[in-house]
């Protein structure tokens, strides 16, 4: 076939659409438009980390219109572009039909961390994925949604290994030219700039607009030549400093957050405060009407009318709280804008007022400004509500009014380019009359699972080889990320991780912050069966770790120690890794090749849990703790529990009785189960689990079904 040249006009639209592409994180949830950054250059694709500014800045506008003369690469950006431009079009939608009322006044989403994508880390962990996925969906949705937090010029930190198998942090000067984001400019081209008081000093900062898809998400920085140094490192790190720095951050975030709306003259009809972090909006807001005339009281009851707060953690250390002297220092106007003595605005934050003894507490402050609030899982709920009966002036937690609304993952987002490939081709089988668009949407049913999960669609011969595909992926990834951290210790010997880890194995991935309640080494604890399990050649298992603790938290760095020690036993090596740098990227490859995904937390600190969420649509089945969102999902059928409903008081007892479940689990059920193969070599009943995790649970742990359920609960007011 011959094609006609394109015209000077043809290509200055295709490069300057692509352009234009990169600066909205749509593309990483479309598969299409990811596979044209990356066949532009498959080296930058690898080398700048899937960076599609910065591939494209790497281009010259000769190089891009020559590169698009090749067969078939115009068309493809072509049909790319349509599919953006339809998505942002699109007015048929949920968000239309169901939440026409906030197109008006949004919803403003407030959360101290976002993560989108690798090449934007601003995120610790879950908190920042989950806040990152309620955008997307909410974007999907057409739901008229807002995103405020802070851009982090340092970001989270890489994390390096050193010789000790200790645990060192690093950070590297993020460059917002080469970043999916824009500056936040006024009519003439000039970056806005509001302030904020915080302690002695009047801040300027200026915003970054993240484009995902529909949605905006607004990151405030307070990097301007015009603030002092101390003052301009404030938006240097996620969670970044001491106590001091923590409590500036949130007051940027919280009450710089609500200024910068009311500059771009934004009025939304609910802040949605996720985590106690954002909950000094709540006094920016008092304030606004107190200026305006209205008492504190009046102002109080009607602030509280325009908020919503989500809880995220049971664990008490999770909940910020300040001493008095700090909240005096840096909060010095607040109580004199509210008219409140220092030690009422103390109160705020207090579950017994008066008591000088409290410390100011921001979930707290959130509770008592929020016309609904809201735990992360059902069994997260009930503890919310035991947990802060006091303060409502309850005795029994029924009666505390903390709902829950379980959280979820961005299915599209989530998926591997090999999953969301095959889904969209099955799509497209199954359903030959539907459009294109509409795969976006039907990915969050429950009725696409049901179909996919119909051996008519995928046989089991088709699901198994795509599963090795993806455990060979994972093990690919793997070594050579090995081989990376290996090099630096190599000192010239050449080493190769070739004979590392087996594709036919049972492959056993976990992967999240080393938060010590977490117990990522607890298995270890039955050591010697540990590794006579690895030393069973005929039914090789083996075990992935990944995930960085927190600069601080030493504890959480021994768990690290302890695992990379024992991976190098001479037993496990091969059989136990542990990759280093955990982030999004790298939960995306572990949670698509792992046959088992392990989560066994001290229960009931997890409040939900998301990571075994994303396995699901790879084809991985959950091996948990009954905790979080895993209570709620667990059928019999779907997956593997570990121990049951219920666990002892006693920490020590609770480890040991984990321990032991997770390992007869494995030995009695799941090693069992996965090396029971049929005459073609096929686990039959292995697969029919995985059908059953795709019906009872895709669709549900979606964040499609999340922020749906908090439209109609808690967003959408009936008054
Ligand atoms: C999903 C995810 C998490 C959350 O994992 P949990 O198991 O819910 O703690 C943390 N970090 C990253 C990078 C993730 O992708």
């Amino acid at each position: 076939m011959v094609t006609k040249p394109l015209t000077a006009r043809e290509l200055g639209q295709l490069t300057a659409g692509l352009r234009r592409l990169t600066r909205n994180l749509w593309w990483s949830w479309d598969q299409e438009a990811q596979e044209i950054f990356h066949d532009l250059s498959p080296r930058g694709w690898q080398n700048l980390y899937h960076n599609a500014v910065a591939i494209l800045a790497e281009l010259s506008d000769y190089e891009l219109r020559m590169r698009l003369q090749e067969p078939g690469l115009a068309e493809r950006v072509r049909r790319v572009l349509q599919n953006f431009d339809a998505y942002l079009a699109d007015t048929d939608t949920w968000g239309n039909r169901h939440a026409a009322s906030l197109k008006k006044n949004p919803v403003a989403y407030f959360s101290a961390e976002f993560s989108f994508h690798e090449t934007l880390p601003i995120a610790a962990g879950g908190l920042g994925v989950l806040a990152g996925d309620h955008a997307k969906a909410s974007s999907d949705l057409d739901l008229p949604f807002i995103g405020v937090s802070l851009f982090y010029r340092e970001g989270y930190f890489q994390q390096l290994i050193n010789h000790e198998n200790w645990q060192t942090e690093s950070y590297t000067r993020l460059d917002p030219e080469n970043l999916p984001i824009e500056p936040v400019l006024d009519e003439s081209g000039k970056p806005i700039v509001c302030t904020v008081r915080i302690a002695a000093s009047t801040v300027l900062f200026q915003a970054w607009r993240v484009n995902v898809g529909r949605v905006p998400v607004y990151l405030l920085d307070a990097n301007r030549p015009e603030n002092e140094a101390h003052i301009r490192d404030l938006t240097l790190r996620v969670y970044g400093g001491d106590h001091a720095t923590r409590i500036m951050q949130e007051v940027l975030l919280g009450v710089g957050g609500v200024r910068l709306l009311r500059t771009l003259g934004i009025k939304p009809s609910t802040f949605h405060m996720n985590e106690g972090h954002a909950a000094f909006l709540t006094l920016e807001l008092i304030r606004e009407k107190m200026a305006a005339g209205d008492t504190f009281q009046k102002a109080g009851a009607a602030t509280r009318q325009q908020c919503i707060f989500t809880t995220h953690t049971p664990v008490e250390a999770g909940h910020d709280r300040f001493p008095s002297d700090l909240m005096n220092y840096v909060g010095m106007k607040f109580h004199q804008h509210l008219r409140l003595t220092p030690d009422q605005l103390m109160d705020l934050g207090r579950v017994r007022p008066g008591d000088t003894s409290e410390l100011f507490c921001m979930t707290v402050l959130a509770l008592k400004y929020s016309r609904a609030a809201n735990g992360v899982s059902d069994l997260h709920g009930q503890v919310s509500r035991t947990m802060w009966m006091e303060l409502f002036g309850k005795t029994d937690p029924d009666d505390v009014p903390i709902g829950h609304i379980t959280n979820g993952i961005h299915l599209a987002g989530w998926m591997k380019g090999v999953v969301r490939r095959t889904w969209k081709q099955k799509f497209h089988e199954v359903y030959p009359d539907k459009p294109e668009s509409a795969w976006l949407k039907e990915l969050n049913t429950s009725e696409f699972w049901l179909k996919m999960a119909d051996p008519l669609t995928i046989s089991d011969e088709e699901l198994w080889s795509l599963r090795y595909r993806l455990r060979r992926e994972l093990i690919e990834f793997t070594r050579r990320r090995l081989l990376l951290q290996g090099q630096r210790f190599s000192q010239g010997d050449f080493i190769t991780f070739d004979a590392f880890l087996n594709p036919d194995a049972l492959t056993i991935g976990f992967a999240r912050r080393f938060a010590t309640y977490k117990r990522a080494p607890l298995i270890f604890d039955q050591f010697e069966n540990v590794v006579a399990l690895v030393r069973d050649l005929k039914r090789p298992i083996q075990f992935l770790f990944s995930g960085k603790a927190h600069p601080r938290d030493d504890a959480g760095k021994v768990f690290i120690q302890k695992i990379i020690h024992l991976s190098n036993y001479s037993d496990l090596k091969g059989h136990v890794v542990f990759i280093e740098n955990y982030d999004i990227h790298v939960a995306r490859q572990m949670v698509g090749g792992c046959d088992i995904w392990l989560n066994n937390p001290r229960r009931p600190l997890e409040a939900s849990g998301t990571s075994g969420m994303k396995t699901i649509p790879h084809g991985g089945l959950n091996l948990s703790i009954l905790d979080g969102w895993w209570r709620e999902a667990y059928d019999g059928s779907n997956g593997f529990a570990i121990g049951d409903d219920s666990h002892a008081a006693d920490l020590e007892e609770q480890d040991r009785q984990d321990s032991e479940n997770l390992y007869h689990m494995l030995t009695t059920e799941v090693i069992p189960e996965f090396f029971e193969r049929d005459a073609d070599g096929i686990p039959r009943g292995w697969l029919k689990r995985i059908r059953r995790a795709w019906v009872t649970m895709a669709a549900q742990f979606s964040t499609d079904r999340m922020v749906r359920e908090y439209t109609d609960k808690y967003y959408k007011q009936t008054d």
